[in-house]
C-alpha cells in the first residue's frame, strides 16, 4: 500500500501540485484543507479532509485516521500585503495554525516534516544573492510569520524527533503543464496571472507597484520557478528525510531575476498581446530585489528546475487561464 503523506493546504495552488507530484513519486496525499482559498476539484490524487489548523481535534482526527509518514505544510495566508494590513491575523493563524499541527504531530509520533518557509523572511538586503546562511530581516508580517515557524521547528526537532526540512520559496509561477490544475485565487493578488487577466480583458490593467526601485529599470526584482519544479523539490525532500539524512533548509529559487517590466515584455512575447500598464505606488512590505543563488538545493538534493524559464511559467499560466470553465 502506498504511504500516505498529509498535505496540509493540499487544495491550494502549491499543494495540489505536490500532491499530484507526490502520487507520481507513489505516494498517497492526504490534502488536509479548510477550503478558505483552495479548492476541492484541485484535490485528485487522494482523499480531501476537510479540516482547520485552528482546530486541534480535526488535527489529531487527521493524523490518528490515515497515520501519515511525514507531513508537508503548506497551508498558511501568504499574501505581503494583506500582511501589512491585517498583521495580527497573519500571526495567529500562521504561527497559531504551525504551533497547532506541530503539537499534534508530537503527540502522533509523526517523525517527518516538510515546511513552506519563503524568501519573505529575509527582507530587503539590496540585492544581494540570497543563500541558506544570508541572516533573515522580514520587512512583512508574512515574511514575519514564516520565520518564527522555522524557530519553532528548530525547537520541536530536538525535544520530539521532528526532522524536518525548510524550503524558502522565491516566486512560485505557471501551471501543470499537462493542465490538470493551475493558479486560481481569489481574489487574486500574484503578478503573472493578473497581467495574463489584463491581457485577456478581464481587466483593465496590470498595475505596476513601483518605478522608483533601486533596480536597473525601477521595478522589482523577482526570482521565479515555476510550480512544478518546486513540488517536485518536496518529493527530493521528503525522500531525504525518510531516507534519515535529517534537517535541511535550502532556497528554491533560479538563481536569476526578473524585473516587473521584463516579466510584462515576456508575456507579450509569449502571447503575442501587449499587456495594458498603469504605474502605481509601491506596494507596503516589498523588497526591491529578491533572488536566491540557487546551489545548495541542486547540490544535495539534486534538484534541477526545468521548467523554471519566465517562456514556460508564463506560457504554461497562459494555457491554463484560457481553460473553459476557468472561474474568474
Ligand atoms: N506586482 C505588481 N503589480 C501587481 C502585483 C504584483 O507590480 O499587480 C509586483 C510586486 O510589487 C512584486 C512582484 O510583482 O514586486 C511579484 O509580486 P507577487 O504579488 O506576484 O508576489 P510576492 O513577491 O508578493 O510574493
Amino acid at each position: 500500500m502506498a504511504r500516505k503523506v498529509l498535505v496540509t493546504g493540499g487544495a491550494g495552488y502549491i499543494g495540489a501540485h505536490a500532491c499530484k507530484a507526490l502520487a507520481r513519486a507513489g505516494f498517497l496525499p492526504v490534502a488536509f484543507d479548510n477550503l478558505t482559498t483552495g479548492w476541492a476539484d484541485a484535490v485528485k490524487w487522494g482523499p480531501l479532509v476537510q479540516g482547520d489548523l485552528m482546530d486541534r481535534a480535526s488535527i489529531d482526527a487527521a493524523l490518528a485516521d490515515h497515520r501519515p509518514v511525514a507531513v508537508l505544510h503548506f497551508a498558511a495566508l501568504s499574501l505581503v500585503g494583506e500582511s501589512m494590513q491585517d498583521p495580527g491575523r497573519y500571526w495567529r493563524v500562521n504561527v497559531g495554525g504551525a504551533l497547532n499541527l506541530l503539537e499534534a504531530c508530537a503527540a502522533a509520533g509523526v517523525r517527518n516534516f516538510v515546511f513552506s518557509s519563503t524568501c519573505a523572511t529575509y527582507g530587503d538586503q539590496d540585492g544581494v544573492l540570497l543563500t541558506e546562511e544570508t541572516p533573515q530581516k522580514p520587512i512583512n508580517a508574512y515574511g514575519g510569520s514564516k520565520l518564527a515557524i522555522e524557530g519553532m521547528l528548530r525547537d520541536f526537532g530536538p525535544a520530539h524527533g521532528i526532522n524536518h526540512v525548510i524550503f524558502r520559496y522565491f516566486n512560485v509561477a505557471g501551471a501543470d503543464p499537462e493542465g490538470e490544475i493551475g493558479e486560481q485565487h481569489l481574489p487574486e493578488t500574484h503578478l503573472i496571472p493578473l497581467m495574463l487577466d489584463a491581457v485577456a480583458g478581464k481587466r483593465p490593467a496590470l498595475t505596476v507597484f513601483g518605478t522608483d526601485y533601486p533596480t536597473a529599470d525601477g521595478t522589482c526584482v523577482r526570482d521565479y520557478v515555476h510550480v512544478t519544479d518546486l513540488a517536485a523539490a518536496h518529493v527530493l525532500g521528503l525522500q531525504r528525510l525518510l531516507d534519515g539524512k535529517g534537517d535541511g533548509v535550502f532556497c528554491l529559487g533560479t538563481g536569476r531575476g526578473f524585473s516587473v517590466r521584463e516579466v510584462i515584455e515576456a508575456s507579450r512575447m509569449v502571447t503575442n498581446r501587449e499587456v495594458p500598464v498603469v504605474i502605481g505606488d509601491r506596494r507596503a512590505g516589498d523588497a526591491a530585489a529578491l533572488v536566491s543563488s540557487s546551489t545548495k538545493a541542486g547540490a544535495e538534493l539534486g534538484w534541477d528546475p526545468q521548467h523554471s524559464t519566465l517562456r514556460q511559467m508564463i506560457g504554461d499560466a497562459w494555457a491554463w487561464a484560457q481553460k473553459p470553465g476557468f472561474s474568474e
